[in-house]
């Protein structure tokens, strides 16, 4: 069932979805789908191979990134259309993310360490197969061990955000995620505000340059949708939408395509970077 023909918010093995991006790009052709944006997690690597895999199929892939800010405003997501992956200052701070979140693990390993509770990185590292190491993956090497006897043990008495072993995380404020995305020559989105319960902030990250709000989104209520819509008309945003998908059975998101989406969000977005 295909409700939409667009979906503009789609992870690949790039970052913590489950599909490659041309295995991506095959099941919006499968669906009939007439553009898709890429948009993983702080990064743009899987871009090229979905541009590639699209080539000649009538299908457009919008480059696209997610990118995770934090700050007094919380955990917020922003996505950035149209990006330019190649753009130097993007890649730079993509990867300055990457290491921080890397050398993040090992701070608190190292606590860990201190205070009597070693333990192997690349243990931990196998424990995350392949996505960046975090503290679910830290709290299991814990149980492991046998320091703990739950996950949650793990988190409550050393790694919970005031715990003794916490390392604070490095990430871009939300003025610089959308500086960054501008900068790639993209169009900054907020990405499901109701969903992440900060719709009342919008009017600021309007004075910061942000452009549209992610107003489609599997758990966005009827009700979301026409309070995003009123605040997209107000502030003159491009609504845009799209069924966040990872995988088939992934906890996040919804299927491939499962969400409607006007088509011509797509046309609004091409008309802000010029194309
Ligand atoms: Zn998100
Ligand atoms: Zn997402």
């Amino acid at each position: 069932m295909s409700l939409g023909r667009v979906d503009l918010h789609i992870h690949s093995t790039a970052s913590d979805g489950l599909f490659s991006p041309s295995q991506v790009v095959r099941s919006a052709l499968e669906l009939g789908l007439t553009a898709i944006a890429l948009t993983d997690h702080d990064t743009t690597s899987g871009i090229a191979e979905a541009l590639q895999a699209a080539e000649g199929t009538g299908l457009e892939v919008i480059p696209g990134v997610e990118i995770n800010s934090e700050g007094e405003w919380g955990d917020l997501h922003f996505l950035g259309y149209y990006i330019d992956p190649g753009n130097p200052s993007l890649r730079q701070r993509l990867e300055a993310m990457r290491d921080a979140r890397l050398g993040r693990a090992r701070r608190m390993i190292e606590r860990l360490a201190q205070m009597g509770m070693p333990l192997d990185w690349e243990e931990v590292r196998a424990l995350a197969g392949g996505e960046s190491v975090g503290r679910p993956h830290i709290a299991r090497a814990l149980v492991n061990r046998g320091y703990v006897s739950s996950v949650q043990e793990a988190f409550d008495r050393y790694i919970s955000n005031d715990g003794p072993a916490y390392v604070p995380r490095l990430r871009l404020t939300p003025p610089e995620v959308i500086e960054t995305i501008h900068q790639a020559g993209g169009v900054a989105v907020l990405a499901h505000p109701a969903h992440s319960g900060v719709v009342d902030r919008v009017p600021e990250f309007v004075a910061l340059g942000l452009q549209g709000l992610e107003v489609y989104y599997p758990e966005h209520s009827p009700e979301d949708v026409e309070m995003l819509l009123d605040l997209c008309q107000r502030y003159n945003l491009v609504a845009t939408g799209g069924s966040d998908f990872h995988s088939p059975n992934h906890e996040e998101g919804a299927p491939l395509g499962s969400v409607f989406v006007p088509e011509e969000a797509v046309e609004k977005l091409r008309e802000l970077v010029g194309k």
